[in-house]
């Protein structure tokens, strides 16, 4: 049997279905052919994919509690040879392994080729009927009460449309968060995507926080928030009440500083107001 011809050295990013073998990429397929060695996740779960493709190059692990002591060595087989870095499903890198590889690759020197796919972020995003002209995506939240609302306040004055990964069993205590933390916002539930009971499931936040509160559902999910509705401006009267509120407990620059920020105001126009308030 002739061997694939080999690929010039270097490292190869290659993104992998999220569900549906078919949105494998001929490019991909045959990138995994022929490199040299493939750097997976999850030897197991890659194994099936290098079975449907015919692939038989050799692998090794790369996970998250291996890979300071596999990345050296990785970096030294690219100089000569051609190293596939893949991840159990979707785009490496993507609340995945790899960032560090493709950043130690660059500083040696190494050319590092990506092959684009299927990434469940962009597909949710596809999928969910929210705005998508900005977007940002947030990943997992975490999984402590705490760290969670923490997490969500960090996001909750961005204008753009949020995306997160999700599992069914946090699905009921993420949602409701989001809605306490964010307030009334349209969201999608996306479960599935690419499988066979791939589906968006659209609603507030508070009224999907109801709806899996119980239970969440089987399967990869991803969760879309609308990005918060415009604010009214502030009126000259709202200025006035916050400044004289702000300037009784803080002195005048921090006053200034607090009600501009909260008002989205200039904070000359705040400044030159509140020297007028507070008679100088
Ligand atoms: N790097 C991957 C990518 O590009 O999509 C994501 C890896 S992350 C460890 C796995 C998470 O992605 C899952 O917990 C789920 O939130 C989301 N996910 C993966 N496949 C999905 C699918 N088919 N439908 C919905 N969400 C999916």
């Amino acid at each position: 049997m002739l061997l694939p011809e080999p690929l010039e050295p270097g490292l190869y990013i290659v993104a992998t279905p999220i569900g549906n073998l078919g949105d494998m990429s001929p490019r991909a397929a045959e990138t995994l052919c022929r490199v040299g060695l493939i750097a997976a996740e999850d030897t197991r779960v890659t194994a099936k994919l290098l079975r449907h493709i015919g692939s038989t190059r050799p692998m090794t692990p790369y996970h998250d509690h291996n890979a300071d002591q596999a990345r050296p060595r990785l970096i030294e087989r690219m100089r000569s040879e051609a190293v596939a870095l893949v991840s159990d499903a979707g785009t490496p890198l993507i609340s995945d392994p790899g960032f560090k590889l493709v950043r130690d690759a660059r500083a040696a020197g190494i050319a590092v080729t990506t092959l684009p796919g299927p990434c469940a972020a962009i597909a949710a995003l596809t999928l969910a009927g929210l705005p998508t002209d900005r977007f940002l995506f947030a990943g997992f939240l975490p999984s402590k009460p705490g760290a969670r609302a923490a997490a969500i306040d960090e996001l909750k004055g961005i204008r753009a449309t949020l995306v997160f990964y999700e599992s069914g069993p946090r699905l009921g205590a993420a949602l409701a968060a989001l809605a306490e933390g964010l307030g009334p916002r349209p969201a999608a539930v996306t479960r599935e995507i690419s499988k066979r009971f791939e589906e968006a499931v659209d609603g507030d936040l508070a009224t999907l926080a109801a709806r899996y509160a119980d239970a969440g559902p089987k399967g990869e999910i991803c969760i879309v928030v609308g990005p918060p509705g415009d604010a009214p401006a502030a009126t000259a009267d709202d200025l006035d009440t916050a400044l004289r509120r702000a300037l009784a407990s803080a002195p005048l620059k921090t006053a200034v500083a607090e009600v501009a920020s909260a008002l989205g105001l200039p904070r000359k126009q705040v400044y030159a107001r509140a020297l007028e308030l507070s008679g100088r």
